[in-house]
């Protein structure tokens, strides 16, 4: 039977939870277990994917086409493995179960209510990972706060679970934040007291306390953190703020996090644990042998998490190529014409980010022009390739009116127009084209020697694609469609040849970049920001795409 590690957080949300869990699974995994991580969210929508960035960050979407929560990123990246639906569960997901088993008379004769029924529901997807016999340990990590009304029914059916199951089958782990006073210059431990006392009083005791602070904790502070908070002195685990989350599974390392947890769940830590790669990643990131400046345009850029995993796919990208990434994220609704020049100009390559909707498009359509004609190395995602298309339509097809069908339904040249499939679609949540579907690559294409092989498969997310009614017209102009889905010829990939980097894709690669394996694409575009920064190709050389319309 697998183990269960439950992570909570105490005092405030931002904690970090999901940036530890990942980081305990990853010492776990490198000393040999079979981990995965699973995050309950305590809001009532059924899942992410109807939330707006701002609210939430970005909706991270798994090979199975669950949309979920950005968290699972981190877990993926940091263990390179994949999460499916089962690991992202939400209180919406978990009443719709329920209402609709009461509908279908499941409960014929009973009072529906939070405690049994809701727990129970929740029990049973907390322990259902553990069940398949393809983990030893399964991490739990429960959304919010200790002491949230919404995060009550998680807290008491983790109570539940720790009754039923063995003492060492289960653990729980509470995140919490020790304050530095700057006028008293002083950490505190009452918050941190005080939502254990929370925890207590719902009859769950924490086991090991890992205490994000500023500065570190002293012998004396651990000692009163364990005395009063009931964890033995080892348990009381310091989560000192690091440069990057990549450090924070060695931090816990010089903690005895992986020990500590293995011995109460009475599992050995005989294993050397073996972190080689990661330590690795982690030195030539902190030492780059030289750095490029790449724009990510898009329209959310105020919120980091709003495009969580492109920054990542670039820090990994970034060092594999030991180069420093520096991001300049750029708003696409202040963009326009006459100051494309002074917002892009300097950079060594641009990236047009996903997105829905209507706001900022101009800006990401002039930003692609722009980059295009001078030679500037260029990716778009999902959106961002919609734009490349619909740029390419208007300013080397000649077709001026040319969009997207999801902007301006009544355009003249619906260059990008919704998928058949989604025509008769009403409801908005889960609907859209989701998760990995395959693609084959045009032989001696950029992307087939960025991905070095022909077949590959990806993840989507989206309503809209390019119109197949065009495609003749694009490829006469030189704009070529590299990659296409096998089953329905969907184009996947564009390419303009006449650039030496010049790219898009309607999939998403950044969902796909983790630190043992970063995405070609990503890897890629870096390079050829470095070669662009270096001129090995110079901007002007750059062949205008031959118009043979
Ligand atoms: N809005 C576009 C579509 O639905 C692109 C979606 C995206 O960028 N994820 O097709």
């Amino acid at each position: 039977m697998a183990k269960y590690i439950f992570v909570t957080g105490g005092v405030t949300s931002s904690l970090g939870k999901g940036i530890f869990a990942a980081s305990l699974a990853k010492l776990l995994q490198a000393r040999g277990y079979r981990v995965t991580i699973q995050k309950f969210d305590p809001y009532i929508n059924v899942d992410p994917g109807t939330l707006n960035p701002y609210e939430h960050g970005e909706c991270y979407v798994t090979e199975d086409g669950a949309e979920t929560d950005l968290d699972l990123g981190h877990y993926e990246r940091f263990l390179n493995i994949n999460t499916t639906q089962a690991n992202n569960v939400t209180t919406g997901r978990v009443y719709q179960t329920v209402i609709n088993k009461e509908r279908e008379g499941a409960y014929l004769g009973k009072t529906v209510q939070v405690i049994p029924h809701i727990t129970d529901e929740i029990k049973r997807r907390m322990l259902l990972l553990g069940q398949t016999l393809e983990y030893d340990i399964v991490i739990t990590e429960i959304g919010g706060t200790v002491g949230d009304i919404e995060a009550l029914p998680y807290i008491e059916t983790l109570r539940q679970i720790r009754w039923e199951l063995e003492e060492h089958d289960t653990l729980v782990c509470h995140l919490t934040l020790i304050p530095f006073l700057k006028a008293a210059k002083e950490l505190k431990t009452k918050p941190t007291q005080h939502s254990v006392k929370e925890l207590q009083t719902i009859g769950v005791r924490p086991d090991i306390l890992v205490c994000r602070t500023e500065m570190p904790l002293t012998d004396d502070m651990r000692k009163k953190l364990a005395l009063f908070c009931n964890v033995d002195r080892r348990s009381v685990i310091q989560a000192l703020d690091v440069d990057t989350i990549y450090a924070v599974p060695l931090e816990m390392q010089d903690e005895n996090l992986d020990i500590t947890v293995l011995k109460k769940l009475q599992l050995s830590a005989e294993k050397p644990i073996n972190l080689d790669k990661w330590r690795e990643f982690l030195d030539k990131m902190r030492h780059p042998k030289g750095e490029v400046h790449i724009g990510l345009v898009g329209k959310y850029i105020e919120l980091q998490d709003a495009y969580k995993s492109i920054h990542e796919s670039f820090i990994h990208g970034g060092v594999a190529n030991n180069c420093k990434v520096i991001v300049e994220p750029i708003h696409s609704e202040y963009i326009d014409e006459h100051n494309v020049e002074e917002k892009l100009g300097h950079l060594h390559a641009v990236l047009v980010a996903p997105g829905f909707g209507n706001r900022g498009i101009e800006g990401k359509i002039t930003a692609i022009k722009y980059v295009r004609e001078k030679g500037i190395p260029f990716l778009g995602i999902c959106l961002g390739m919609q734009c490349a298309v619909i740029e390419y339509a208007r300013n080397v097809l000649g077709m001026k009116t040319a969009h997207s069908t999801e902007m301006d339904a009544k355009t003249e040249y619906p260059v990008i127009d919704m998928m058949e499939a989604q025509k008769k679609v009403r409801n908005k949540g889960g609907t859209m084209r989701l998760g990995s579907y395959r693609c084959d690559l045009q032989k001696d294409s950029l992307a087939e020697k960025l991905y070095g092989k022909e077949h590959i498969s990806e993840r989507h997310r989206h309503r809209f694609e390019f119109n197949n009614k065009y495609i003749a017209d694009f490829e006469r102009a030189g704009m070529i469609a590299t990659g296409k889905n096998p089953e329905n010829n969907l184009v996947e990939i564009v390419e303009v040849p006449a650039n030496d980097f010049f790219i898009g894709v309607q999939f998403h690669p950044e969902l796909k970049s983790t630190v043992d394996a970063p995405h070609p694409l990503f890897t890629g575009l870096v390079k050829a920001a470095i070669d662009y920064k270096s001129g090995v190709k110079k901007a002007a050389d750059v062949k205008k795409a031959a118009v043979r319309v």
